[in-house]
């Protein structure tokens, strides 16, 4: 392996290294047949095998039930936002979401286009340092579907239980799908851009119910109705077949390390190890409250901001990349998804160990 560096980027974000090296060679000639893997036609018997392949690997480390499709689509996870209410709502129809952060906050305002929207929780006014608990909101009897963002990506909090309600459950799982296992059966919709957990930009992959597939109402455009899709088994125009086929590689390295109980151990090691540097010293602050800690973005204040910009570019120096914050909480954070590796962590900790003494 050449020499990388420690990339804690939130996304695009690592990758396995094993799945980059693979990728880079079936780019040139694809399981050599004379042809690169990009310049496949997306109907060719080789790269619909590929396609089956992705898929397949999905259902069998998520443990998805057979009455759910799940589709390959374009326009980012913020395309779902809006693609959701348009295609469940309308009509005066009514669902609640839970305002646990920036993403919830924009597929909050989308919704509002297409129904009634009821927010019964938020923690904006503490800048979202925390998920709610089961008792702090009530879902709307007549709601369609409980909306939640399972790991806050910019705030650093995730629910570490899923919220229950009588109603299906959505959520957008972008930045923590196949960290852990999950019940695929409680939820009416799961989706996830690729490019945190999964693999690089362009591929959106949407769990969604059968029954759901024909709520879409009648003036719905073709490409935005959730069937066009999955009638077409994600075919119905050309799909991101890069996108797709690297997820495929991604979720086979998944598979052979143990499936999502190992990497659930996994994640949990990487980030008590960074948890208990924060939590060691008065130095670092973590912005979450612990209970609704996320085990795939660590974000955490120093004493002042001229500090945090002093070890943002010395961790640089040493090959610890991407430590900056989201620019509306500022501050670090580290985003540990299943593909960095634990001693990108040890490397980071002792840093820290390090500046707090110098600097502390
Ligand atoms: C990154 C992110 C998004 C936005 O993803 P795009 O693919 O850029 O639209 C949405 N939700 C969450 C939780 C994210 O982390």
């Amino acid at each position: 392996m050449p020499d990388r560096i420690y990339n804690f980027s939130p996304g695009p974000a690592t990758l396995p290294y094993s799945v980059l090296e693979e990728a880079a060679v079936d780019i040139v000639n694809f399981k050599n047949k004379g042809i690169g893997l990009i310049e496949l036609s997306h109907r060719s018997k080789e790269f619909m095998a590929v396609a089956d392949k992705t898929e397949a690997l999905i259902r069998e480390l998520l443990e998805v039930p057979n009455n759910y499709k799940v589709l390959f689509l374009q326009g980012g996870a913020s395309s779902q936002f809006y693609t959701i209410p348009m295609n469940l709502l309308g009509g005066g129809k009514k669902a609640t979401y839970l305002n646990t952060g920036t993403w919830a906050k924009k597929a909050i305002k989308e919704a509002k286009l297409f129904g009634d929207i009821d927010v019964p929780f938020s923690s904006e006014e503490a800048s979202f340092n925390r998920v709610p608990r089961h008792d702090e909101y009530t879902v709307n009897q007549e709601s369609e579907y409980l909306y939640f963002v399972s790991n806050n990506t910019i705030y650093g909090t995730q629910f570490h239980e899923m919220p229950t309600a009588d109603t299906m459950l959505i959520s957008d799982m972008s930045s923590d799908i196949m960290s852990r296992p999950l019940d695929v059966s409680k939820f009416g919709i799961i989706y996830a851009g690729a490019q945190k957990n999964m693999g690089p930009a362009g591929v959106t992959i949407v769990i969604i119910r059968d029954d759901l597939l024909d709520r879409a109402p009648e003036n719905t455009p073709t490409m935005l109705r959730y069937k066009t899709h999955a009638d077409k088994g994600s075919m119905f125009n050309t799909p991101p077949c890069f996108s797709i086929y690297c997820v495929g590689r991604v979720m086979q390295w998944l598979k052979d390390l143990g499936g999502l109980k190992v990497m659930e151990k996994m994640n949990l090691e990487k980030a008590t190890l960074l948890y208990n540097a924060i939590d060691a010293t008065d130095f670092y602050r973590g912005h979450a409250e612990k209970e609704s800690r996320s085990l795939m973005n660590i974000s955490f204040n120093l004493p002042t901001p001229e500090l945090e910009k002093q070890f943002i570019a010395e961790a640089e120096q040493i090959g610890l990349n991407g430590l900056k914050g989201h620019r509306s909480i500022g501050g670090c954070r580290a985003s540990i998804y299943n593909a960095f590796p634990k001693e990108g962590v040890e490397k980071l900790v002792h840093f820290m160990e390090k500046f707090a003494k110098d600097n502390g």
